[in-house]
């Protein structure tokens, strides 16, 4: 079932990336794991699968300490500054950096154990109150803050989309965030990359590729509908 999913979303991004005259290398896959066994991580590592997404640090850290080969982990949840400590070495990426404080916490815990960590700055391009991340406006300023920090390398954007039934709605909102990214890009600050536009889910992944996405987050598409009750 798991290889099935893998396969369907793997064809329809060569497919979105077909229609917007893209490489399919341009796109990577983060296969969102959160809430689903560490089994589910390790069938797909057999279908060559290197890069998975979790929220919660807790769970992040078991499957990281757990995991039979070290695979990349992506945090992609909000992260809480008293939780940096635990994560900043086991994960490849944190897509959720939406405040000075946060960044702060991290060059601290980064420097501590001297390491560099990439960032994405998480913009709430919808605007929806119920979401984390920071304003279109507010981006830059916050990267001006965060570019010399010596153990912090911000990577590029990250948006989490409205939940809307036809996935075209969110199609503006991803153009948004391509051309801020490509705004700041052209700015040329010294330690800032704008590489990577982590944008789109299950619902709306095409779409996203479309826009420029390099960074599809799928859940669902991939292990199935989450259970939360267990
Ligand atoms: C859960 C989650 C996803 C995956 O969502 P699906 O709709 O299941 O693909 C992607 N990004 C973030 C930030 C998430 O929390």
């Amino acid at each position: 079932m798991l290889e099935e999913n893998l396969r369907r979303v793997q064809e329809n991004i060569k497919e979105a990336c077909l229609k917007a005259n893209r490489a399919y290398e341009e796109v990577t896959l983060i296969a969102v794991s959160k809430t689903k066994p560490l089994s589910d991580i390790e069938t797909l590592i057999k279908c060559d699968v290197h890069e998975y997404g979790e929220n919660k640090v807790q769970e992040l850290c078991d499957k990281f300490e757990n995991v039979s080969t070290p695979v990349n982990f992506h945090l992609i949840g909000h992260l809480q500054t008293n939780k940096v400590k635990y994560v900043v070495d086991k994960t490849c990426l944190i897509h959720s950096v939406d405040s000075l404080k946060l960044a702060k916490e991290i060059e601290k815990e980064s420097a501590k154990k001297n390491l560099i960590s990439k960032i994405l700055i998480e913009v709430n391009v919808a605007e929806e109150e119920s979401k984390f991340g920071i304003g279109l406006k507010e981006a830059l300023p916050l990267i001006e803050q965060i570019k010399d920090m010596p153990h912090i390398k911000v990577m590029g954007l990250m948006t989490i989309a409205p939940y809307v039934a036809d996935p075209e709605e969110n199609r503006v909102y991803f153009k948004q965030l391509r051309d801020l990214s490509l705004d700041i890009k052209s700015k040329n600050i010294d330690n800032v990359s704008m590489d990577i536009l982590s944008m789109g889910m299950t619902n709306d992944y095409m779409v996203a590729i479309e826009e420029g996405s390099t960074m599809v987050r799928v859940g669902t598409g991939i292990f199935g509908e989450r259970n939360y009750n267990i």
